[in-house]
């Protein structure tokens, strides 16, 4: 089988977690968490960046930081992985869905006009598959943005590297992004009240500089040194990672051109970078069920938030989404693809079509 998505691990991470690991530096403190956290921010041109586990709990050091809990409203996409959905549940708070624009799949500032309201705290808005929201229409309504960037390593709004485009950027380095540390995320922002809360709230609460003083509560977050070594050798690596995708998007965009295949649109505003390449069909479970046949990791793309079981809830319509949803495929695209199973890939799509 052709995977969905590839690591790409090469021998500078190997001897970056072998310094570590020689050095017995294994926990959430060490130099390379540092170095991590200073290459990330200059990467994505923010002030600061403190590294954390996951993506997930990225979001939730972001609204924590913002004081949102109970009796609080966010706004979130209904076309996403449901990790921010889910942030927003783990902290008390109400999701709001919101629907995508059918030109860049990402949250409608119109749909967000009809929603906001004094209960909305933030706004996370989601760099789908690598496509920038608009944050300048979402600026207007002048809540708190975080922006979900863990899916758009590499990518810009009108120039701002993605990650520096909302009051906070929450990154993942899960296995199947861009840029990876197996499990790993971390916050970046120019806000140094906001800096400073969140390195003590990820870590009991305590300040960097005043052990076992808690002044305010805090878990643990943090990531680890072994990890942050692994992240240092990815982000060294950060061009030729994020160019090797963008290649493999530029070659399924040609192979497929002139095809009956729909791709993710690309706005004015956007300098996309290629996560996971989409197309979209109306007969998506066959095309899903042709490639798979001839070894592809192909996938629907996940359903739609507003018909998400878990999130039955704060259920509220979203077309724009549910029929992006029923259509899209994600289909392998990583740094380590070869031009052979890409052309295969093309080709078995262009089977299926004919069919
Ligand atoms: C992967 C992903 C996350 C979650 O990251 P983890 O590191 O897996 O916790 C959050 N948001 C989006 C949009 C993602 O794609």
């Amino acid at each position: 089988m052709i995977p969905l998505s590839e690591v790409d691990i090469g021998p500078r991470e190997h001897a970056y977690a072998t310094s570590a690991l020689d050095d017995r530096w294994i926990s959430g403190t060490g130099p390379f968490i540092g170095r991590f956290e200073a290459e990330l921010a200059r990467r994505v041109s923010t002030a600061h960046a403190v590294a954390v586990a996951n993506g997930t709990l990225a979001i939730e050091l972001a609204l924590r930081a913002l004081d949102i809990g109970p009796g609080d409203q966010v706004i979130v996409p209904a076309l996403t992985f449901a990790a921010p959905a889910m942030s927003v549940v783990a902290v008390g708070a109400e999701p709001v869905l919101a629907d995508v624009t059918e030109d860049s799949w990402t949250l409608s500032p119109a749909d967000v006009d009809k929603k906001v309201g004094p209960p909305t705290k933030a706004i996370i808005a989601v760099d789908v598959l690598g496509h920038p929201a608009d944050y300048d229409e979402l600026r207007r309504f002048g809540v708190p943005i975080i922006q979900d960037a863990a899916e758009a390593h590499g990518s810009h709004y009108k120039g701002r590297p993605a990650g520096s485009a909302g009051d906070i950027g929450a990154f993942s380095f899960h296995a199947n992004k861009t840029i990876t540390t197996g499990e790993g995320g971390a916050v970046c922002t120019s806000s140094e009240p906001l800096a400073a809360r969140m390195r003590t709230m990820a870590n009991h609460g305590m300040k960097p500089e005043r052990p076992y003083h808690h002044e305010e509560l805090g878990r643990n977050f943090r990531m680890t040194n072994i990890i942050a070594a692994i992240g240092v050798g990815q982000l060294e690596r950060w061009d030729e990672l994020v160019a090797a995708r963008r290649r493999i998007a530029a070659r399924y965009d040609e192979g497929l051109r002139g095809s009956p295949y729909g791709r993710q649109p690309v706005a004015e505003w956007a300098d996309a970078s290629a996560w996971l390449y989409v197309v979209t069909t109306p007969e998506r479970d066959r095309v899903v069920q042709h490639l798979r046949a001839d070894g592809i990791d192909a996938r629907g793309i996940w359903p739609a938030l507003s018909r998400t079981p878990a999130l039955r809830r704060w259920h509220v319509e979203c077309p724009v989404t549910e029929h992006i949803a029923d259509r899209a495929i994600l289909l392998p695209t990583s740094s380590r693809l070869s031009d052979t199973d890409g052309d295969h890939i093309v080709r078995s799509l262009l089977a299926a079509a004919a069919e």
